[in-house]
């Protein structure tokens, strides 16, 4: 089947969909992005990407390339244009096309759009969840700002190329005090030997992930200990279970750190429930 994509105001064959050589995201990563997860054809969380991503561009200054609802409303006609029943769609906002100059545009330069969908194999996934996963540490190298979900992600692009080749999933980041802060495209998460669930504060140095938020929530409707702080590498390696959450992976058990066996080196129950319970509470749109 052919793939579509949105450039622009257009939808056109995903072969065909082109951006300027001056586009601002091209040259300067100067751009903002959402990946939602699609399940059942159904776009998950929307209104909770949509509020992150208002908030990318504001802090960016980049305008808002057009309301919010109608943004949905491209992606999901993105999602069906694509026949996409599971899988993610992608949304990017650039600052547009100007002549290369590091300052902002002057005038009126609209913001580039583009949105891409395609399938993933549920069955993948869960067979993926049922093994776990093997993830890196790698140190901490990217600007202050990566609460930001802005397309420069270089440091993360090294990070996971350096995960591949270990023969890992995900690499997480170590600040220079020795605390994992988060993965390359996901939020990481341990559970203490006391079962106590700890995640980095989202306040500052991560992303807040969409993902990270629900999986807050439906901890608390589960009853579960919660602590958002830092953690080391070594209460990683230390901790019963381990895990990742991001909305193309959701619930996604880490078995083994830097090759250590995390608890008895299988998926723990604690990720498990998590990732059997997200969708109850998770939004999906209609
Ligand atoms: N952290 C980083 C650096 C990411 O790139 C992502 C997702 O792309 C996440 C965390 C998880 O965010 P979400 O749960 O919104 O997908």
């Amino acid at each position: 089947m052919s793939r579509i994509a949105y450039v622009n105001g257009r939808y056109v064959p995903h072969a065909h969909a082109m951006v300027h050589v001056e586009d601002r995201g091209y040259q300067f990563a100067d751009g903002v992005y959402e990946v939602c997860e699609v399940r059942g054809g159904r776009m998950i969380d929307e209104r909770r990407h949509m509020e992150r991503l208002a908030r990318s561009l504001r802090e960016l200054q980049i305008s808002q390339p057009m309301p919010p609802s109608a943004l949905g409303v491209v992606m999901r006609e993105t999602i069906r244009r694509n026949k996409v029943r599971d899988g993610i769609v992608y949304l990017q906002v650039t600052r547009g096309v100007a002549r290369r100059d590091h300052v902002f545009p002057e005038g009126e330069v609209p913001p580039s759009v583009v949105v891409t969908a395609r399938s993933a194999d549920p069955g993948k996934a869960e067979r993926q969840a049922a093994d776990g996963i093997a993830v890196i540490t790698v140190p901490e190298n990217r600007w202050p700002r990566v609460d930001i979900k802005s397309v420069s992600l270089l440091p993360n692009v090294l990070a996971k190329q350096a995960a591949k080749e270990a023969g890992a999933r995900e690499a997480w980041f170590v600040d220079t005090d020795g605390m994992v802060t988060e993965g390359g495209s996901t939020n990481a998460w341990i559970v203490t030997m006391d079962g106590v669930l700890v995640t980095h504060p989202a306040d500052i140095g991560i992303l807040r992930g969409i993902t990270r938020t629900v999986v807050l929530e439906v901890a608390s409707r589960q009853g579960l200990r919660v602590e958002e702080r830092a953690f080391s590498v070594e209460e990683a390696y230390a901790a019963r279970e381990a895990f990742i959450t991001a909305a193309s992976t959701i619930v996604m058990p880490v078995v083994r750190i830097d090759g250590r066996p995390i608890g008895n080196g299988h998926p723990g129950s604690i990720a498990r429930d998590l990732r059997a319970a997200f969708h109850e509470v998770a939004e999906i749109a209609l």
